[in-house]
């Protein structure tokens, strides 16, 4: 009796419902196929977290990982043939390719094969969480809290021992060697679960306590730096929530904001493109060439508003953002250079390691006002005045951008003629933009 647990965004064998499901299979095979059409649009930090993660994951099955390339509703079905497995191991996926996927593969699996979805990437799966008569939530805050009140179960005991792998080195299954590490120029974080663990822990030690106050603050390291594990699966929402026990403080709201946004995109798949709000279709944006200059420079970080490039270049240097930078570049691109979100959205997942179709695209609807929430659309951020509040020294701004670290304290947040000369000026001038920017989104609404 052969089973095959083929795994996606559950690159861990603790907390691994997965396992439990296949655990009395006399034989186990895992696997994981590299798809072209998911590695394609990842860039190079993602793809090797990813390969990482692969060989984390391939060491702690004692080498018996299999790899597979090429289109999963090929090879999942040819593996399982050529093992008479009768399951198919998974933990469910909501993204819109996810499903698709899936689909296919269970249509192309043999009648003697089943596709078994046990779990999912979140602390709640999408669908769950329902209104008293049954509908689906669009608004986040009534969303959290009948997720509080659904609660999730407990981490699943499991380990690599739970399962009895077969050693697919001794089949000819097709498998292939894992592809060499891009090279990237970002500093990245260590993959893997043991990583993800430590860096966990660390977080509960040193920082957890005082995340409520300092989440915002983004010269401080103050936040757990999980998104990459979560993006990845290397550890599972449920395991951070047990450890939270009965603290229920503003880190359990940024998972149920997790957990919201898949929520968002199962339910409305062609939110990932469009707006969720489709009265925004109308509003006016900039496409044309000086529009792609103003991009440009929006991407070097080189828009001469020093809290917007310093994020743009943490961007480039770790692969990852600051969750208030990420609104603040985010309003900038959408509300200052008038730019279709779907441009930056574009970039972040092309270079965040933690880039998460759900998280990303609904953050950046949240921002330019066309997603879920009918979020404030009328207030504009002001990129220098968030910098003083959030940066209140200036210590981020240096950290990013050389050209400013002459410059003391706050006033590196508005670089005085002559100071800084390396330092471009601004590309735009706030206050003229925002007036613009009101003008637009008024015109929708008819204001
Ligand atoms: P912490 O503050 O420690 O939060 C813990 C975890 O909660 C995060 O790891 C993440 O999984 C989850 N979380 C926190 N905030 C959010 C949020 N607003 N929405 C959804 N989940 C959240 N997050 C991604 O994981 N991938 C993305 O591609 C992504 N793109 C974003 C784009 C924009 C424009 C914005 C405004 C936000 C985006 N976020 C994204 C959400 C958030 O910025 C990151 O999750 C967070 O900065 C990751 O750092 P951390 O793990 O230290 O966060």
């Amino acid at each position: 009796d052969t089973a095959i647990v083929w795994f996606r965004r559950d690159l861990r064998v603790r907390d691994q419902p997965t396992f439990l499901a296949a655990g009395t299979c006399e034989h186990v095979v895992g696997v994981f196929v590299l798809d072209p059409a998911l590695l394609g649009p990842a860039g190079a930090a993602r793809r090797r977290f990813l390969f990482g993660c692969l060989r984390e994951l391939d060491t702690a099955l004692g080498g018996r990982l299999l790899l597979l390339s090429g289109d999963p509703a090929v090879e999942i079905p040819r593996l399982a043939s050529a093992l008479q497995a009768h399951t198919v191991h998974v933990a469910g996926d909501h993204g819109p390719y996810g499903k698709g996927r899936d689909e296919a593969v269970r249509r192309s699996l043999g009648p003697r094969t089943r596709l078994v979805v046990t779990g999912s990437p979140y602390a709640v799966a999408p669908g769950r969480v329902r209104t008293a008569d049954g509908r689906r939530f669009t608004v986040f805050t009534p969303f959290s809290r009948v997720w509080r009140a659904h609660g999730w179960r407990a981490p699943a005991e499991t380990d690599a021992a739970t399962v009895r792998w077969a050693d697919p080195g001794t089949l000819d299954l097709g498998g292939v060697p894992l592809p060499h590490d891009p090279p990237c120029d970002a500093d990245l974080p260590e993959p893997g679960e043991a990583a993800a663990l430590r860096t966990w822990r660390e977080f509960l030690r040193d920082r957890a306590s005082g995340y409520g106050s300092t989440r915002n603050r983004p010269d401080l390291d103050a936040t757990s730096r999980m998104s990459p594990y979560l993006r990845f699966g290397c550890v599972h929402p449920r395991t951070l929530l047990a450890d939270l026990g009965r603290h229920d403080g503003p880190f359990t709201t940024e998972l149920a904001w997790r957990d919201f946004y898949a929520e968002v995109l199962d339910r409305r798949p062609d939110s990932a493109r469009h707006n969720h709000d489709r009265t925004f279709d109308a509003l006016s944006v900039d496409t044309g060439p000086d529009a792609r200059r103003r991009f440009a420079l929006w991407c070097e970080g080189r828009t001469g508003y020093p809290v917007v490039d310093a994020g743009m270049r943490q961007l480039r240097a770790e692969a990852w953002m600051h969750n208030r930078v990420r609104m603040i570049t985010a309003s900038f691109l959408v509300k200052d250079l008038h730019l279709p979100w779907q441009w930056g959205a574009r970039h972040f997942m092309t270079h965040l390691v933690d880039g998460d179709l759900a998280a990303n695209q609904h953050g950046w609807q949240w921002v330019a006002g066309c997603g879920t929430d009918a979020a404030p659309y009328v207030r504009v951020f002001n990129p220098t005045l968030q910098a003083e509040r959030f940066d209140p020294d200036g210590d981020y701004v240096r950290r990013h951008v050389p050209e400013l670290r002459g410059l003391t304290g706050k006033a590196a947040h508005h670089p005085p003629a002559g100071l800084a000369p390396d330092y471009p000026l601004p590309v735009v001038d706030h206050d003229t933009e925002r007036r613009e920017a009101l003008t637009r989104y008024n015109a929708l609404t008819g204001h």
